[in-house]
C-alpha cells in the first residue's frame, strides 16, 4: 500500500490518498479548535492518542456488527480507512445536559436528561455548523429518508456500546458526535471517535477528561487524554 497525494485538510486531521481507490489514510495533528475555530492550539502529542484511542473504539464497535470506516492503524498518527462520501450531517448524543445544549436551553451542566437527546448539525464551518431537523435535511437532500432511519439506528447503538465500554472504564458518556459516510451504497460510521468527539467525565469524582480542557482553559489537557488512552487501551 503506498501512501499519495493529500486529498484533504481539516482542523485536526488530513487525508491521503493510497494506491488503492477504495480506502484512503487518515493522519491525526495536534491541532485543536473549540467554538467555531475561535479558539486554536495544539495539544502535544494528541494526534498520537486520538489515533490509538480511535482506533480501539473503532476495532471494538466493529466487534460489535458496526460498520465503520476503519481497516487498521498504520503507524502512531495514521490509520487506513475505507474512502467514503461523508454525509454533511453531524449527529450528536446527549446523555447528560453540557456544551452548547446547557446553553441554548438554559439547563445546567451535568443535568441528567429524562431520556437520550439526538441531535443533528448541518457540518457547514461557514454557517457555525447550525442545528437542523429531519425535515432540513429531506428539504435540503442532505440524506435520503432511509439514510437518516440507518444513521438514527446506528448512532443509537454505538450510545448503547460505547456508554457501557466506557462505563467500564470508569468514564461516563455525557455526550459525543458521530459523522457518517457512504460506502458502496451502505453508510458507515467514520470521521473518529475520541476525547474531541465526546465529554468523559470519571465516575465519582466527574473530573472532565476531554476537550472541554481545552475549550475552557482547565489545564492538564495532555494528562486528560493520555487518561482515557491508559484506560481505553488497557
Ligand atoms: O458543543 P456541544 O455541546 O454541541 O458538543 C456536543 C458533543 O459533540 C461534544 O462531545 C463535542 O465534543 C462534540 N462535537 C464535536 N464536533 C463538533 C461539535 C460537537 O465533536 N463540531
Amino acid at each position: 500500500m503506498e501512501k499519495r497525494e493529500k486529498l484533504y485538510e481539516g482542523k485536526a486531521k488530513i487525508v491521503y490518498a493510497t494506491d488503492n481507490p477504495d480506502l484512503v489514510i487518515q493522519y491525526f495533528k495536534d491541532d485543536a479548535t473549540a467554538f467555531n475555530a475561535a479558539k486554536k492550539g495544539t495539544v502535544d502529542e494528541k494526534g498520537i492518542m486520538n489515533n490509538k484511542i480511535s482506533g480501539r473504539i473503532f476495532e471494538f464497535l466493529q466487534s460489535q456488527g458496526l460498520p465503520t470506516h476503519f481497516e487498521k492503524t498504520l503507524s502512531e498518527r495514521e490509520m487506513l480507512i475505507k474512502k467514503v462520501q461523508i454525509v454533511p450531517v453531524e449527529v450528536i448524543i446527549r446523555n447528560r445536559a453540557a456544551g452548547s445544549l446547557s446553553r441554548l436551553l438554559g439547563i445546567p451542566e451535568g443535568t441528567q436528561l429524562k431520556s437520550t437527546v439526538l441531535e443533528f448539525c448541518y457540518k457547514r464551518d461557514d454557517l457555525g455548523d447550525p442545528l437542523i431537523n429531519d425535515s432540513h435535511i429531506k428539504a435540503l437532500g442532505l440524506a435520503t429518508e432511509e439514510e437518516v432511519k440507518a444513521i438514527k439506528e446506528l448512532t443509537l447503538k454505538v450510545n448503547e456500546l460505547l456508554s457501557k465500554f466506557f462505563l467500564k472504564l470508569n468514564l461516563e458518556l455525557i455526550d459525543f458526535k458521530l459523522e457518517f459516510g457512504r460506502y458502496k451504497g451502505k453508510i458507515i460510521l467514520a470521521d473518529e471517535i475520541s476525547p474531541d468527539t465526546c465529554r468523559l467525565w470519571e465516575v465519582g469524582t466527574g473530573k472532565k477528561l476531554d476537550k472541554d480542557r481545552f475549550r475552557h482553559d482547565l489545564g492538564n489537557i495532555k494528562e486528560a487524554y493520555q487518561e482515557v488512552m491508559q484506560r481505553v487501551t488497557a
